[in-house]
């Protein structure tokens, strides 16, 4: 993720920040350019744009800046920032339990558009075209039912329970999983839409389908029967062997999905070591390492090879880090032979989208015409 910094002092900002903690300048998320403006009560124009503070800024703390022009009148969404339009089911206003919920939730959902537009993946909007991306964000609590979180036709549903350490972990410790965060529910689900649009669909099926059938299994098969296995006998001893996580050995889509969410921890964190300045130097660390590591600022021309090289060291050493803290790994996984080929795959098909996807992710208008 990139280092966000302030406008006026070039301070290092959190993601989160609506000022900045060090000159107290106003502070908002410019998404076309990834950086942080000048966000004053009458917006700022940029590139003859005028641009404003996002309608959630004090429902859910938003700190993303939107076109002026992007009002009630045209979609219906107020003023809302990209982030926050592709919001379908929230809350309701009455609810303030899950409403307080939203604002933790909603700043993952903003982590996770920057970084897929940061990819330059196309992230096209539900209320522009069907079967575009949505999210509803719903808490299991106050409905009183279960919400299941998963993917259907570009809507990923997400329980805001889930946004409590406590309600999280107890999950995370009954499921035997060793990492559970909201952000990576989000980076999996999105997985599964990407599935859908890049590889099982369009020019996508002809290009990639046989490939990806061949790397994580035929999508085909029965996930109702894959799910009531999976949860009656578990993954296969050996599992470690050819997948990423126990969760992966469920279905082939989920295998998919745990892959790309990987891919976008691997390279979201891989980034934020590299706007930091961060680099290994073999004459001066105190283990054998074969050559200075130094993280690359772009590793779409990379092989897959060269990505999970840096990452073994990086997270070897953030292990490491978080050992020194007492707490468990930052990356629990180990990733063997069958899951680099996967990841190399994943590795494709979204450098292989950037490139096509000329607009670079930035579909923000309205439609042409609309
Ligand atoms: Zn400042
Ligand atoms: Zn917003």
């Amino acid at each position: 993720m990139h280092a966000l910094t302030c406008p006026i002092c070039n301070g290092l900002s959190g993601y989160a920040n609506r000022e900045c903690p060090f000159c107290g300048t106003p502070v908002g998320v410019h998404l076309p350019s990834r950086s942080l403006v000048v966000a004053s009560e009458d917006g700022i124009e940029i590139e003859g744009r005028r641009w404003v503070r996002c309608s959630n800024r004090h429902s859910t703390g938003c700190n993303w800046m939107t076109p002026a022009e992007l009002d009630d009148d045209i979609l219906g969404l107020g003023s809302r920032c990209f982030a926050g339009s592709l919001v379908r089911g929230r809350p309701d206003a009455d609810d303030t339990i899950a409403l307080e919920k939203l604002r933790p939730a909603s700043l993952d959902l903003r982590l996770l558009v920057y970084q897929l537009v940061d990819l330059g993946l196309p992230v096209e909007p539900y209320w522009r075209t069907d079967g575009g991306l949505a999210f509803d964000l719903l808490s299991s609590q106050t409905l009183g039912h279960p919400v299941t979180i998963g993917h259907a036709n570009g809507v990923i549903t997400i329980d805001l329970a889930e946004t409590q350490d406590a309600y999280r972990e107890r999950l995370r410790v009954n499921l035997g999983e060793p990492y559970r965060t909201m952000l990576g529910h989000f980076r999996h689900e999105v997985g599964h839409y990407y599935q859908h649009i890049l590889v099982e669909t369009g020019d996508g099926a002809d290009r990639y389908l046989d490939t990806c059938r061949e790397l994580f299994g035929d999508e085909r098969a029965g996930y109702a029967d894959a799910i009531e296995r999976h949860y009656k006998f578990g993954a296969q001893a050996d599992w470690r062997k050819s997948y990423i996580s126990e969760y992966a050995t469920m279905h082939p889509w989920e295998d998919f999905a745990e892959c790309f969410a990987h891919y976008l921890h691997i390279t979201g964190t891989i980034d934020t070591a590299r706007e930091s300045g961060l680099m290994l130097r073999a004459d001066q660390v105190r283990f054998s390492m074969d050559r200075d590591l130094v993280p690359l600022e772009s590793y779409a021309d990379q092989p897959i090879e060269r990505l999970l090289y840096d990452w073994k060291w990086l997270s070897t050493m953030f292990n490491r880090v978080n050992a020194a803290m007492g707490r468990r790994p930052l990356y629990p996984f180990d990733i063997p032979r069958p899951v680099v080929r996967k990841l190399g795959f994943v590795h494709k098909v979204i450098r292989e989208s950037a490139s096509r996807n000329t607009t670079g992710g930035l579909l923000i208008g309205p439609a042409p015409g609309r």
